[in-house]
């Protein structure tokens, strides 16, 4: 199912979603990760920066020509031929990546063996759990170790942290209208992901229910110029915050549904020629492709949200 066609509205068992989109991809695309929020380069460009089209043939400097804007990753395009084709090769570039790279599929000791050898649970408990598990032939293992056996959720997101190596991350704070301009919000409903705070202004802090997400980790740094960090935060705190944030306000977004990449390339650069952005850039989360367009130069690592605006595609069978 495209994923575009999901009701904005969270339903239950959407986190299956992840799963369907979690296609082995790590690694893709690294190439284009910027060095550093690439929009202050964009406000710094100079007069005499020539196109950023490696095909442009008209050798116009940018003091020639009134078209200061639009940017597209940190370059200058002088016309709407030069966007097309700087777009055409960011998809090009997003699209080959897809589903070649290996999945960071490393065995992972399973929930039960790891709580019976912290001691958190006995054998009794785990064989109940996982009869009761069997007989309703749904929930995770974790799910009925706290229903059925009582054993503390906290317990549980412990294990699960170890189970992926990865932090238990707090959640005492989270000023979730303040966070939505980072990520839109398809994918945190999509993905089941919550923005926990930045840090330093240069680490995001990104929280999960049960299991990551490399690929939309990866995928938020690329975009952001942020490293992130991903851990998980226990069930109850997260569901009450991802629900909360999914009400908050998030920036301007278009969904489109493309069927091949020549008309999803033909969208972005219509919306950059529209737009005009001071910087733009694209990124592949899953089988999504998401460009983001600032409005004008950025000054710290959180947009304002009425300064960014994003198309999300999702491309179609080819
Ligand atoms: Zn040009």
């Amino acid at each position: 199912m495209p994923i575009l066609s999901r009701k904005p509205a969270r339903e239950p068992g959407s986190r299956s979603f992840a799963a369907a989109f979690a296609e082995p991809e790590i690694g893709a695309g690294r190439a284009a990760r910027p060095t550093a929020p690439g929009v202050r380069e964009a406000a710094r460009a100079s007069l005499f920066e020539t196109c950023a089209n490696p095909g442009c043939g008209s050798g116009w400097l940018h003091l020639w020509r009134s078209r200061t804007a639009p940017v597209f990753e940190g370059g200058w395009n002088c016309s709407p031929a030069c966007t097309a084709a700087r777009v055409e090769a960011a998809v090009r570039r997003e699209m080959e990546g897809r589903g070649s790279a290996v999945e960071n599929h490393r065995h992972r000791i399973p929930l039960g063996l790891v709580m019976l050898e912290q001691g958190w649970i006995t054998a009794g408990q785990l064989r109940q759990a996982l009869d009761a598990q069997k007989v309703a032939g749904a929930g995770r293992l974790g799910h009925w170790l706290v229903r059925q056996q009582g054993v503390s959720e906290n317990l549980v997101t412990r294990a699960l942290g170890l189970q992926w190596s990865c932090p238990v991350l707090p959640l005492e704070f989270h000023d979730a209208e303040g966070l939505t301009p980072l990520v839109p919000r398809l994918f945190i409903d999509a993905f089941g992901a919550l923005p926990l705070r930045v840090a330093a202004g240069k680490l995001l802090y990104l929280g999960f229910e049960e299991r990551l997400d490399p690929v939309l980790a990866l995928s938020l740094e690329r975009m952001t110029g942020l490293r992130v960090e991903s851990g998980l935060v226990e069930g109850t705190l997260f569901r009450l915050a991802h629900a909360r944030m999914l009400n908050a306000g998030f920036p301007a977004v278009g969904l489109i549904e493309a069927g091949s990449e020549q008309a999803a390339v033909h969208a972005f650069t219509k919306s950059i020629e529209r737009a005009r952005p001071a910087e733009s850039r694209l990124v592949r989360v899953h089988d999504c492709l998401w460009l983001r367009m600032w409005r004008r130069a950025q000054t710290g690592p959180l947009p304002e949200r009425d300064s960014v605006e994003d198309l999300i595609c999702s491309i179609g069978a080819q």
